[in-house]
């Protein structure tokens, strides 16, 4: 699910991860819209179908199954996985030319596309957990968002539980996560743009933020909601 890590340019991958509601695509689109020219989206390939708001070519490519498993055959991404059921993943066309024209690419991908985007291009990815202030705010957000099944609800909080417990677990062993905490839009890109500043990869997460989302971890596994049958609770 990886691929080599052979492209030229001074470009810099900057890969936002983090439970849906964190605000992610917010503040990728706030980053871009801040220096058009010298930051870039990455624009995934996915098997999902396209939902209302979205376009093809800006939020995805969108592609049936059979295409994308054409293109895991032909080599053409640099990581793909499997989430929820679909497949998404990040082709070398869509980064190659953005990272020769030394422009910083912006990742809204899931974990583990985040650590293999890390070994594709080590000394110049930045990691960067996004998190509401609180599990409890985690919630309030997907809930409020009403097109949420009870099902999908759930099935989100699990991920997101299994991600904070995948950053934590990997900070502690000293893969560089910086975290962002998005209780306030302006706070949370202003940091990601204090982070930017330092060279790739040499950003560690701040003991406030550590605390903050071992609370969160805690709180998540203490939510029936996020897992009522998990056995592991
Ligand atoms: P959604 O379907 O809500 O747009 O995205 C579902 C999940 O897939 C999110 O966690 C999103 O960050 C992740 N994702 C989107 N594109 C990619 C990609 O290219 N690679 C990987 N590994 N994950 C992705």
């Amino acid at each position: 699910m990886i691929g080599d890590s052979h492209h030229g340019g001074s470009g810099r991958c900057v890969v936002l991860v983090g439970p849906a509601g964190a605000g992610k695509t917010t503040i990728a689109h706030r980053l871009i819209a801040a220096q058009p020219l010298m930051r870039a989206f990455s624009v995934s390939h996915t098997s999902r179908p396209m939902r209302a708001a979205e376009r093809d070519g800006v939020d995805y490519w969108f592609v049936p199954r059979a295409t994308f498993e054409a293109l895991i055959d032909a080599d053409a991404f640099v990581e793909w996985a499997r989430v929820h059921d679909n497949l998404y993943g990040t082709t070398r066309a869509a980064i190659a030319h953005h990272l020769e024209a030394g422009r910083q690419v912006i990742f809204d991908i899931d974990i583990e596309g985040a650590g293999n985007i890390a070994r594709a291009f080590p000394d110049r990815t930045d990691l960067v957990f996004v998190t509401p202030p609180s599990w409890q705010v985690l919630v309030q957000r997907l809930q409020a968002r009403g097109s949420e099944s009870d099902d999908r609800l759930r099935r989100r909080l699990r991920t997101a539980r299994a991600e904070l417990e995948a950053v934590l677990r990997q900070a502690d062993a000293g893969v560089p996560w910086a975290a962002v905490v998005n209780d306030d839009l302006n706070q949370a890109v202003a940091d990601v743009e204090t982070l930017l500043r330092s060279p790739p990869g040499t950003q560690r997460m701040p003991a406030a933020a550590l605390t903050r989302l071992q609370s969160m971890r805690a709180d998540g596994v203490a939510d029936v909601r996020a897992d009522p049958e998990d056995p592991a609770r």
